[in-house]
C-alpha cells in the first residue's frame, strides 16, 4: 500500500549518501534527490496544487526531470509526461485534454512555453536553465529540442506566475508532505500514447500500477544487487519506458542512474567506457546504431551485464551481435503504455531463452491470444490479438470513456497486437494489427518481411508498409536505410528477399533513405511513412 513517492524516501533514509543520479559529470546523492523533490513539492503546494491536480512535464532526461517527477507526487499531484520535441499543436492539444495548470520546463523552450500559457489552462510556468548543468554539453540539447541550432536562450525574468527552478530550490523548505493518497485508485501519472498510431489518448497510470510494474522488474532482474547497480538513461523520461525500467527502477532498487539528455551513439560508448553502468535498457535502433558505429571496436563496453530492449522488434542478429560486443545478456521485452508498460521478457538468467520471442508473462501478470474468428481463446500456434491482464494495467484512457470500454475487458487489455503463444507458454509477436497488409487476400506481416530485410549484410535499417494498389488492393513496399558507405540496388535486395520468403510478401517497392522517421524511443514510425504515401 505504498506511493511511488515513498520508494524516493526510502532509498533516501537507506542510501543517503550513495549517487542516484550522474548527469554530464555533476553528480547528486539520494537524499539530495529526495530533498530537492521536496521543496518542489512544498512549492506547488504554495503555488496551490491540490490533490489530483495536473503538472505537465516537459524535460529531456536531466536531474530536474527526476526531481519534478518525484515533486510533483509529492504533493498529491498528477504528472503529465510531455515530449520536448512536440509542436505547438500537439502541446496544446496535451495542455487542454490534461487539463495541466503547471508546466515545469526548460528555459530553451520558454518561448514556446509562454505561447501555451495564452491558450491553455496553464496558471504558472516553472523554468530550468541548461546553464545550470550543461556549460559543455549545450549542442546535444539544441539538437533535441528543435533542428536549428541558433536558438537564443531568453532570460527568464521571475514573476508572480513564472518561477525559477533554481529558486525554488534555493529558497523553497524541503518539509515532509502530508498528502492521503489511496495508491490503488489515485493516478500518478497521464501518459500519453498514440506516437505511433496517431490519436492521443492519455493512459491513467496509478501509483500501483507503476510500483506493480518496476517491483517486477526487480523481481525477474532478481541477480541484481540493491543499492549496487548503475543504469544507463538513454530512453527519455517523458515515455513510461524509460520512466519505469530506468529512473522508478533506480529509485525502488538504489542504483545510480547515469542520465543522457539524448541518445547519440558516439557519446553513449564514450560514457559506457568511462562510467561503467552494469544495466542498459534500450530499443532496437539503439543497439543497432551502436553496432554501426565505425569506432565501435575502439571502446570496451565489458561493464554492461543486461540490457532489456522494447518497444518493437529486436532482430535476433542484432541480438547475437550486441552480446558479443559486451559480453552481457541482451533479452526481449515487449510492453505498451497502458501496461505501464512491461507484461513479457525473456528469461535474463535461467530459464530457456527463445529466439524471436517476447518471452513470457512477468510475475503477477496473466496472457492469452484470442482467435479473430471467434473471439474465444486461440489454439496454440494460432495467431489472434494478445490480451493481459495484472496489476500494472491502467485504470483507463482519460476522459475516453469509449476508448477505454474497447480495449479494457473484464480486467483484459486488448492489445491491438497480434501474435501467438506456442506449446511451451512463449509468446511471440506477428504485427500490429492495424499494420497488417492484405495483398490480393493474403495477410502480410510487415515484421515478418523487416526480419529478412535486417538479414542482408548492406542493410541497416527497414520498415516495410501496405500501399493502395488497383490490382491487389494493397501492395508491399520497403524503406531502406543502409550501412554507412554502402551501395545496393533494387534488384539485389529483391533477389535476396525472394529466396527467403513467398512471392506474394516480397516487396514490390523499394525506396531508399538516409534515415527513417523515429519515436523518441527510437521505434520506426510506419504511420508517418504511409501518411507520407499519400501526399
Ligand atoms: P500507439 O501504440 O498508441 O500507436 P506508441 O507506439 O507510442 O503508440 P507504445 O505504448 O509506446 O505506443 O508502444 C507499444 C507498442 O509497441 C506495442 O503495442 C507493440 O506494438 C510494440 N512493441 C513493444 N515491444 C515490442 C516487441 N518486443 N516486439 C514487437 N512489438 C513491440
Amino acid at each position: 500500500n505504498k506511493t511511488l513517492q515513498q520508494f524516493l524516501q526510502e532509498a533516501a533514509s537507506q542510501f543517503p549518501n550513495k549517487i542516484a543520479i550522474h548527469f554530464l559529470g555533476k553528480e547528486l546523492t539520494f537524499q539530495e534527490v529526495y530533498k530537492q523533490a521536496l521543496k518542489l513539492a512544498n512549492y506547488l503546494v504554495k503555488l496551490g496544487l491540490k490533490k489530483g491536480d495536473r503538472v505537465s512535464i516537459m524535460l529531456p532526461n536531466c536531474p530536474q526531470a527526476v526531481i519534478s517527477y518525484y515533486g510533483v507526487l509529492f504533493a498529491g499531484g498528477v504528472v503529465v509526461q510531455t515530449n520536448p520535441l512536440y509542436t505547438e499543436r500537439e502541446l496544446e492539444y496535451q495542455l487542454k485534454d490534461s487539463g495541466a495548470e503547471i508546466l515545469i520546463t526548460l528555459d530553451l523552450l520558454y518561448p514556446k512555453a509562454v505561447k501555451m500559457k495564452a491558450i491553455t489552462n496553464l496558471k504558472h510556468l516553472i523554468i530550468t536553465s541548461i546553464k545550470d548543468y550543461l556549460p559543455f554539453i549545450k549542442k546535444l540539447f539544441y539538437s533535441l529540442v528543435q533542428k536549428k541550432q541558433q536558438q537564443v536562450i531568453v532570460k527568464v525574468k521571475e514573476q508572480e506566475d513564472q518561477h525559477l527552478f533554481s529558486s525554488v530550490m534555493a529558497f523553497s523548505e524541503a518539509k515532509e508532505m502530508e498528502v492521503d493518497i489511496d495508491p490503488v485508485e489515485d493516478i500518478a501519472l497521464l501518459q500519453y500514447t498514440g506516437g505511433t498510431t496517431g490519436f492521443p489518448k492519455a493512459a491513467m497510470l496509478t501509483h500501483r500500477n507503476l510500483i506493480a510494474n518496476t517491483v517486477m522488474g526487480a523481481y525477474w532482474m532478481y541477480q541484481c544487487e540493491k543499492g549496487n547497480e548503475s543504469i544507463l538513461g538513454v530512453l527519455p523520461f517523458f515515455h513510461v519506458y524509460g520512466m519505469t525500467a530506468v529512473m522508478n527502477l533506480s529509485i525502488m532498487q538504489g542504483y545510480k542512474m547515469i542520465l543522457l539528455p539524448k541518445f547519440d551513439p558516439e557519446t553513449t560508448l564514450k560514457t559506457i567506457q568511462k562510467l561503467k553502468p552494469t544495466l542498459f535498457p534500450g530499443a532496437p535502433t539503439i543497439y543497432i546504431a551502436l553496432l554501426n558505429h565505425p569506432k565501435l571496436k575502439n571502446y570496451d563496453l565489458s561493464s554492461i551485464k543486461a540490457c532489456i530492449s522494447g518497444s518493437a522488434p529486436l532482430p535476433v542478429e542484432v541480438q547475437e551481435k550486441f552480446e558479443t560486443v559486451t559480453g552481457g545478456k541482451l533479452i526481449e521485452g515487449y510492453g505498451l503504455t497502458e501496461a505501464s508498460p512491461v507484461t513479457h521478457a525473456n528469461f535474463l538468467w535461467d530459464g530457456e531463452r527463445v529466439k524471436g520471442s517476447i518471452g513470457v508473462p512477468w510475475p503477477d501478470t496473466e496472457a492469452k491470444i484470442i482467435s479473430l474468428e471467434t473471439g474465444e481463446e486461440a489454439k496454440i500456434n494460432e495467431i489472434g490479438e494478445l490480451v493481459v491482464r495484472g496489476p500494472q494495467i491502467m485504470k483507463g484512457y482519460w476522459n475516453q470513456p469509449i476508448e477505454t470500454e474497447a480495449v479494457l475487458r473484464d480486467g483484459w487489455l486488448y492489445t491491438g497486437d497480434l501474435g501467438y503463444m506456442d506449446e511451451r507458454g512463449y509468446f511471440f509477436i506477428v504485427d500490429r494489427k492495424k499494420d497488417m497488409i492484405i495483398a490480393s487476400g493474403y495477410n502480410i506481416y510487415p515484421r515478418e518481411v523487416e526480419e529478412v530485410l535486417y538479414e542482408h549484410p548492406k542493410v541497416q535499417e527497414a520498415a516495410v508498409i501496405g500501399i493502395p494498389d488497383v490490382y491487389r488492393g494493397e501492395t508491399v513496399k520497403a524503406f531502406i536505410v543502409l550501412k554507412q558507405g554502402e551501395e545496393c540496388t533494387k534488384e539485389e535486395l529483391d533477389h535476396f528477399v525472394r529466396s527467403r520468403l513467398a512471392a506474394y510478401k516480397v516487396p514490390r517497392i523499394y525506396e531508399f533513405r538516409k534515415e527513417l522517421p523515429k519515436t523518441a524511443v527510437g521505434k520506426i514510425l510506419r504511420r508517418v511513412l504511409i501518411e507520407g504515401e499519400k501526399k
